[in-house]
């Protein structure tokens, strides 16, 4: 992993309620560098000179009034026209929770929904957990988040909020980004893909590729569209983009029960599309996510099955000790149960790894996320528009 963008502490403080600079309509961050770029030239007849200057100060500094940019000094009646047509304002920050093993927090979207993302710090490196909508639809039932159902998917902006957030209001160096947050990317994937787009670039914030993992609970279309792209290198292309697929159970009769996106893509139809997906390099992987739940999943028997599934993938599995939701009929393995199935694997030939557990307590874990609270009321009331 390349070492990590410092976190520029002389940027201006920015965050929920201080004014940026930018305060029309239209909020920037949905735009990546070609279409902030081709926006100038529409509205105002200017270029990459002033746009690209506009897209490094924002993203590397987090730095965004037009008019204290010296590219923009010459022509004052320009930046003040900038102003009044992009906004650039971050989600009020609603709530934080956490311990020092990782710490979600709560973004207040402007419709008074919530995103939630979560700073997990590994050994060199500090990761963000991101969400790609309010909800989910797809109703796997050891997960908090199908429990609050679908609101809606969150647009590229509010996407790439949940980075600068953490980057440059909390100060935390994000190298690492996961879309394992709440709801499923494939399903909301042409504003991931943008954000993505904008997460990466190397003008702005430049998180690799390769640092980005998109995990899906194995919706064939949308990982057969992924495919198509990931032919292609960055930065027009996706292909040095992580995958990880929830995969979680061993044959469909314990897949469908778990997790219903199964009675609409099988096994089978899942692992064709796995077959046609291009990896890039001789040592990336298809990472198999893997929750471990006592009594469901966790079997000798299971172990070879998974094994003989992936036999002919190039698959890392990820076993995960379950993290139970609130009011979960599952239970999580104990450590011998969840050693036994990793000697299980290996001794069946499929490389794997057990994946250390972080903020269970604070229900900031891999599917814990949600808030049912924001189901049971109608739709909240908007937030006053800035101005
Ligand atoms: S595990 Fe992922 S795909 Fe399944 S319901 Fe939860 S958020 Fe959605």
């Amino acid at each position: 992993m390349r070492s990590p963008d410092p976190v520029d502490a002389s940027a201006p403080s920015i965050g929920p309620g201080v004014p940026s600079g930018l305060i029309g309509p239209d909020d920037i961050l949905r735009y990546d560098y070609d279409g902030l770029t081709a926006e100038f030239d529409r509205r105002f007849g200017k270029g990459e000179y002033h746009a690209g200057a506009l897209f490094r100060s924002l993203y590397r500094r987090g730095a965004s009034d037009p008019g204290a940019l010296p590219e923009f000094s010459a022509n004052p009646s320009l930046a003040q026209s900038v102003r009044g047509a992009f906004r650039y304002s971050l989600p009020e920050i609603a709530g934080r929770v956490g311990d020092e093993t990782a710490y979600k927090f709560l973004l207040r979207l402007r419709d008074g929904y919530e995103s939630e993302s979560v700073v997990i710090p590994m050994r060199q490196y500090k990761s963000l957990c991101i969400s790609s909508q309010v909800g989910c639809k797809m109703g796997c039932t050891f997960c908090e988040t199908a429990q609050m159902g679908y609101l809606r998917s969150l647009d590229a902006g509010e996407i790439v909020a949940q980075v600068m957030v953490a980057r440059h209001v909390l100060k935390e160096p994000i190298q690492n980004v996961v879309f394992m947050g709440m709801g499923e990317p494939m399903d909301n994937l042409d504003n991931v893909l943008q954000a993505i787009r904008i997460l990466s670039d190397q003008r702005g914030l430049n998180i690799a590729q390769s640092a980005i993992t998109l995990s899906t609970v194995g919706h064939v279309d949308g990982i057969n569209k992924l495919a198509a792209l990931a032919k292609n290198p960055p930065p027009h292309g996706f292909s040095r983009l992580r995958l990880a697929v929830s995969l979680n159970a061993p044959n469909d009769e314990i897949r469908s029960r778990i997790m219903p996106v199964n009675r609409q893509w099988k096994l089978a139809d899942l692992k064709e599309a796995l077959r046609g997906y291009p990896l890039a390099h001789k040592d990336d992987f298809l990472f198999m996510e893997y929750v471990l739940l006592a009594g469901v999943n966790d079997s000798r028997e299971h172990a070879i099955e998974v094994a003989e599934y992936l036999r002919d993938l190039r698959a890392c599995v990820n076993l995960i000790p379950y993290n139970p939701r609130l009011e979960s009929p599952f239970g999580r393995p104990d450590k011998e149960g969840v050693a036994h199935f990793y000697r299980w694997l290996m001794e069946a030939g499929q490389y794997c790894r057990i994946r250390g557990t972080k903020g269970k307590d604070a229900m900031a874990a891999c599917g814990q996320l949600g808030n049912r609270a924001l189901k049971r009321t109608a739709r909240p009331a908007a937030m006053a528009p800035a101005s």
